[in-house]
């Protein structure tokens, strides 16, 4: 077959091929197969062997075993729920094979009396008689080599067995033929000069996937590079996105630099400056600010919020929660106070007349700078020229996400992402390709680092020893207690035992905050926690992203082996925002894994962000670590950001030449259609602009 005719093949429905009815067909979807391609990337999870055959007076209970019988006689009860038998026997023995909920023709006609078959399952034992329970292969003597074998095994849902999904499989793989290669001969020979179609051969076939083995490397690298195809296709298209370049002095920026109580970081000033001629260009801004938590993103956020008002544009900055939202919100009130900039703020919780006002003055331009939650992209939000969207805390939008905010904002808006997730350099081009990167390395100054210590929970005497020295000493205390069961209503209850317990020693310097409060009571403790009415505030994980209070110095996480490591980070630099020192103390069951204690031992080496990132992937994958699944571009199915690292680095290279010459984009159409992409590509280039 040539490319095109397979390309048509492999975007054809499964219910193309040979025994996919209606069942199949759904079947088939909960597993997300719905073209034939699909079934391409549906990849073995191991193997069963088949390959052990035995005669009948040699065989093991509870064994997969494969024998070759003879069928001498039918027994079909006429009671319901007995199930129907069939006799079968070799010269050595008889068995029993057992079948329940079947039919009656269905088995004479898969085992016709005195034929010689081939049956393979499971061996039991019952009533002193060895029987196989609805054998997975039944297939006739002259079959033999289709059964008698290492047969992959794939992950299916109920009601798809793995014979069923072998003979769709075996419809394809006999179909694929060796397609005209993509790659020229230099990246082939990188990536081990291995043909697509002998690749996806092995693919079905070895025993167990490897993901260094040659044929998965290669596939591997074909997912890896479609992805920075479409970026790359992003990429080109926002270059072409014009607006009206931002003319302004630093009159606003200087003013509330001055209201910091500290100095810019070099590292601060440099991508402010980045940020600023962005601003000034006439191509929309693009830019992901990524840098550690504590390294300043907000303040760099605010200078170019500044600019852009100066410009007589407004701005919005987005939250993921209301409380960082109004975190920002006060900072922003504080910052730019003596400088006549209106700010506003905006929930989807804000009440009813306070919103009305605020959309009003939004779309009157009576507003300079409106932060808020997702609540600012609701349809009914409008401004009057906003000219500059700001993200914080994003780590979960996808491609085609980003560039439908570019179009909400409106011709001159330019977008700045902020993230704190550190991700390997790798993945950084896999997912932000598309974009301008500025990296706060440099942390402020004076900050120290956090000591992170471990303690049972038995030892909570100690615990309270020290943080009562701590609050003595002026600071104040997170008492964190994560959620068990995020469905549960009553999840929070061990934050209000803890809370309780907490209240018995320390009377009413003790505040709760949970999910299910409303937000004016979560408000009001804030508040508190705040103006330090309170020195110790327990929590569920609400206070994990981005909230500043400076004088927290003492986190406490309990069940820190609920969280993942990135996230024990996150919390961490909740704390020690101030000149003095900060601790993290996480507490844990007694009886650690193996795992627990290497997890702790990472969070206690180091206080690097990126690293910590990088060994917790090492541990969990990196898909649960960033929790990307959701956005389409980047969950890979064969490819590893870590484990193929080397394989980013080559693809990062070959996009580079590729983009060289619009027509080398041709060649990829097969391969951008066999990973999904081409309708993505599509999307993008309708969008208008
Ligand atoms: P993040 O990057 O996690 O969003 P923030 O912007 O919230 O970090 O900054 C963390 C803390 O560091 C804040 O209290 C902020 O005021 C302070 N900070 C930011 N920049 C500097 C600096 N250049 N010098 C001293 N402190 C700074
Ligand atoms: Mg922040």
């Amino acid at each position: 077959m040539n490319q095109s005719k397979m390309n048509n093949f492999l975007s054809q429905n499964v219910s193309t091929l040979k025994g996919v009815g209606h069942k199949i067909k759904n079947l088939l979807k909960k597993k997300k197969i719905e073209k034939i391609s699909d079934l391409l990337w549906n990849i073995p999870q191991g193997f069963t062997d088949r390959s052990n055959v035995r005669s009948l007076d040699n065989l093991e209970i509870g064994k997969i075993t494969t024998i070759k019988v003879k069928v001498i006689k039918y027994n079909f009860p006429r009671i319901r729920n007995l199930p129907n038998k069939v006799i079968c026997e070799d010269d050595k023995g008889k068995i029993d094979i057992v079948f329940f909920n079947s039919q009656e023709g269905y088995i004479r006609k898969i085992l016709p009396l005195s034929s010689l078959v081939i049956i393979s399952g499971k061996i039991n034992y019952f009533k002193k008689k060895y029987q196989i329970t609805n054998p997975e292969y039944i297939v006739p003597i002259h079959k033999e080599d289709y059964v008698n074998k290492i047969i992959p095994k794939y992950s299916l849902t109920e009601g798809l067995t793995e014979k069923m999904y072998r003979r769709l499989i075996d419809q394809v793989l006999i179909k694929i033929t060796d397609t005209h290669e993509w790659h020229n001969d230099d990246i082939l020979k990188k990536i081990g000069n291995i043909r697509w179609s002998k690749a996806i051969f092995k693919l079905h076939e070895i025993k167990e996937n490897n993901l260094n083995s040659k044929f998965y490397r290669r596939l591997a690298y074909d997912e890896i590079l479609a992805n920075l195809l479409v970026l790359s296709q992003v990429r080109k298209r926002i270059r072409k996105f014009k607006k009206e370049n931002k003319i302004f002095d630093n009159y606003l920026s200087k003013k509330i630099i001055e209201n910091f109580n500290f100095s810019l970081t070099s590292n601060q000033v440099k991508i402010i400056e980045e940020i600023n001629n962005d601003l000034k260009s006439d191509h929309k801004m693009f830019r992901l600010l990524q840098g550690d938590v504590g390294s300043g993103k907000t303040i760099v956020a605010f200078v170019a919020a500044a600019n852009a008002i100066r410009s007589g544009y407004q701005v919005s900055l987005m939250a993921p929660t209301e409380i960082l939202a109004k975190q920002h919100y006060n900072l922003a009130k504080k910052i730019f106070k003596s400088t006549d900039v209106t700010i506003e703020y905006l929930t989807s919780k804000s009440d009813y007349k306070e919103k009305k006002v605020v959309l009003e003055n939004s779309l009157s331009g009576k507003i300079n700078f409106l932060i808020g939650t997702h609540a600012l992209f609701q349809k009914n939000v409008f401004f009057k020229n906003l000219g500059l969207i700001i993200i914080d805390e994003q780590h979960k939008f996808g491609v085609k996400q980003r560039i439908e905010l570019s179009n909400k904002g409106g011709v001159n808006c330019d977008i700045l992402l902020m993230s704190a997730t550190p991700i390997p350099r790798s993945l950084v081009l896999a997912i932000y390709g598309d974009m301008d990167i500025s990296k706060l390395i440099e942390k402020p100054k004076y900050r120290k680092n956090i000591i992170t210590l471990s303690k049972p929970e038995e030892k909570l005497d100690e615990i309270l020893f020290f943080i009562r020295k701590k609050i003595k000493e002026g600071n104040q205390i997170f008492w964190v207690c994560p959620l068990i069961e995020e469905s549960k209503k009553l999840d929070y209850a061990a934050a209000v035992k803890k809370y309780e317990h907490l209240s018995k020693t320390f009377g009413n310097r003790v505040g709760l905050i949970h999910g299910s409060l409303d937000k004016e009571e979560k408000n009001r403790v804030l508040n508190n926690f705040l103006k330090k009415n309170i020195d110790i505030l327990v929590s569920t994980t609400v206070i994990e992203v981005g909230i500043d209070f400076p004088d927290a110095n003492v986190i406490i996480i309990e069940n820190s082996n609920k969280f993942g490591l990135s996230q024990l980070h996150q919390l961490r630099g909740r704390v020690g925002r101030s000149i003095n020192e900060g601790t993290c103390i996480l507490l844990y069951k007694k009886n650690l894994s193996e795992n627990a204690k290497k997890r702790i031992k990472i969070l206690k080496s180091s206080n690097d962000g990126f690293f910590i990132s990088e060994e917790d992937m090492k541990l969990r994958g990196f898909g649960d670590v960033l929790g990307y699944q959701q956005s389409g571009v980047k969950d890979f199915k064969l490819a590893d950001p870590i484990k193929h690292d080397d394989l980013f680095k080559i693809a990062e290279q070959n996009i580079k030449d590729i983009e060289k010459d619009e027509k080398n984009f041709i060649k990829y159409d097969f391969l951008l259609k066999l990973f999904d992409k081409a309708n993505i590509i599509n999307e993008i280039n309708s969008i208008e602009n």
